[in-house]
């Protein structure tokens, strides 16, 4: 992690444009979740949010090398290794409310198209992000007074520690600590609804699929990962190419789901950075909440890491 911080400030040594040509990773695509609101406890401590402002800054950055692209393009410009037009394809994952109220507004303005990834059970109600939950809770417990700062710190770290199937244990967790915090929370609408997740795609969006709730499918059966990928396909009837994003990671993913996704889906995204994938439109995304940087020293740290591991031949 040093390592890769400390080639995000050597990138300002590098032309961003060098590194595109030298890498020939003409073809991107950035993924961030949402942007930092005075609302934003359920995420505040998941991601390095932007604010709106910090985003459009962001972008417009991001426009002086690459030209913003929907997936059609961006799938018509990988699959042709002559094609050397710079594209980034831009995605949000987990469908939450400001994807409609600030970021959608954002990009109409600017016509910069998208991709929103979303799971149904959440846009339906039916289920919490426990992350959020978990984010949620330690924003509370950071505001206590009688609490000293290593308590709140060991808090902390076993809120941390809990994983998708101990939803229950989670909440109950939280219940010990404070009756009143699950209950303030299940009254936050924190995600775009159906509604308005087709409203989006009314705009001109694009949507893709994300799983029912999030979990990490590597902790699931087979059986249970292609019930996960599924769930909600039929919200996706009117999208020319059908996308699916992993949550967490694709890392550890086996190749029998890997199969399954080709029958249901024209392509499929990881965020590991920049990379190859062995699979067929298969691609990974660059993650642009993780940490502080701006996004071109973002991107310059993305680069010089790519160039790095191919000229030690990874
Ligand atoms: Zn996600």
């Amino acid at each position: 992690m040093l390592f890769r911080k400390s080639l995000g400030h050597i990138g300002q040594y590098f032309s961003m444009s060098k590194l595109i040509d030298k890498s020939h990773q003409n073809a991107i695509c950035l993924l961030y979740h949402t942007i930092k609101t005075e609302n934003s406890f359920h995420t505040n401590h998941l991601f390095h949010t932007k604010t709106i402002d910090e985003l459009e800054w962001e972008l417009d950055a991001v426009a002086g090398y690459f030209e913003f692209v929907t997936v059609e393009e961006f799938l018509k410009v990988k699959q042709d290794p002559s094609n050397n037009r710079r594209v980034c394809l831009l995605s949000f994952d987990d469908g939450l409310l400001e994807c409609k109220t600030l970021i959608a507004p954002l990009l109409l303005k600017k016509q910069i198209p998208a991709i929103f990834f979303f799971n149904p059970e959440f846009a339906k109600g039916e289920k919490i992000f426990f992350r959020h939950l978990v984010s949620y809770t330690i924003a509370q417990i950071n505001q206590k007074n009688n609490l000293t700062d290593q308590k709140k710190k060991e808090l902390f770290a076993k809120l941390n520690l809990f994983k998708w199937s101990q939803e229950n244990e989670l909440k109950e967790f939280i219940f010990q600590l404070d009756n009143q915090i699950f209950a303030e929370f299940s009254k936050l609408k924190l995600f775009c609804s159906v509604e308005e997740l087709l409203w989006l795609r009314s705009q001109g969006f694009a949507l893709g699929l994300h799983t029912a709730n999030h979990p990490l499918l590597t902790d699931l059966t087979l059986e249970e990962q292609i019930e996960q990928v599924r769930n909600g396909i039929e919200l996706l009837q009117d999208e020319r190419i059908k996308c699916f994003a992993f949550p967490f990671t694709d890392y550890g993913i086996g190749k029998d789901l890997m199969a399954v996704l080709k029958t249901l889906f024209d392509c499929s995204f990881g965020c590991a950075g920049l990379q190859t994938s062995s699979y067929k439109n298969h691609f990974q995304r660059i993650p642009m909440d993780d940490g502080s940087l701006g996004s071109i020293e973002k991107l310059k740290e993305e680069y010089l890491y790519y160039s790095l591991k191919k000229s030690i031949g990874k």
